[in-house]
């Protein structure tokens, strides 16, 4: 059994878990499409581990974390078997070698040296690494990711690097009041990625991830296979 520290409330993470999944399921059937075609992705990022149990217990299955020394400190007792866990923040060539341990996913691709540098860890390991590709749509000054005019010939790095697997796509759209104003961002990235299943029809690319707190259901709305949720679920940082 999962040991959960009594300062959080099951109940609360329950309800909120619940919440989340009934505006999840809502959005998905608003656009006509199968609310079991939408991953949430818990952002468990600055919640200490019994948060983490408290969610698995509510339902969630795949966890987003933004650093890896925080992630390998909080999954040194392994989550259950079927729960797998996201990187979803800047990975810098030098934890390469942890990030390939600990994560099942890495969303946060967006630069050669980067895709270098995993391509030769996984190969190491004689593993296939599973990899996202996240664009800066909106193109803003200091977000990560790569600008759109640089995804395909980074797609073309990934297939070519052998021992990375190119599952998809994902962003962060601007911080708006209105969450419809997100909507571009969202939709530019599906655009994107038709683009690239043109260029690349062997390579499946079918995740979208996108939309978080603020925005998911704007973000389901226009095809996000995966959203990636902090704040609506484990509370404000
Ligand atoms: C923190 C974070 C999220 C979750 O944001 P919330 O607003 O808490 O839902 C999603 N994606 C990335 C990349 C993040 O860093």
């Amino acid at each position: 059994m999962n040991e959960v520290a009594p300062s959080i409330d099951l109940g609360e993470m329950a309800g909120r878990v619940a919440g989340v999944m009934g505006r999840v399921r809502m959005a998905a059937l608003r656009a006509g499409r199968d609310p079991a075609s939408v991953t949430v992705v818990g952002v468990s990022k600055t919640f200490p581990r019994a948060s983490l149990d408290a969610a698995y217990a509510a339902g969630i299955r795949v966890f987003g974390e933004s650093r890896v020394q925080e992630a390998r400190d909080k999954l040194a007792m392994p989550l259950p078997a079927d729960a797998t866990v996201h990187l979803i923040g800047q990975l810098q060539t030098n934890k390469v070698r942890p990030a390939v341990a600990l994560f099942d996913m890495i969303e946060s691709v967006d630069r050669a040296s980067l895709i270098d540098a995993l391509a030769r860890e996984a190969a190491k390991r004689e593993r296939t690494v599973d990899v996202l590709l996240q664009v800066n749509v909106a193109r803003e000054a200091q977000k990560s990711g790569c600008a759109p005019d640089d995804a395909p010939l980074l797609l073309d790095e990934i297939i070519a690097a052998g021992n990375l697997r190119c599952l998809g796509l994902m962003t962060i759209a601007p911080l708006v009041d209105d969450p419809d104003d997100a909507r571009k961002t969202f939709r530019d990235l599906r655009l994107l990625q038709e683009e690239l299943r043109q260029r690349h029809p062997e390579v499946p690319l079918d995740v979208l991830s996108m939309g978080m707190s603020g925005d998911f259901e704007v973000a389901i709305e226009e095809g996000a296979t995966h959203v990636r949720i902090g704040r609506a679920i484990f509370g404000t940082r």
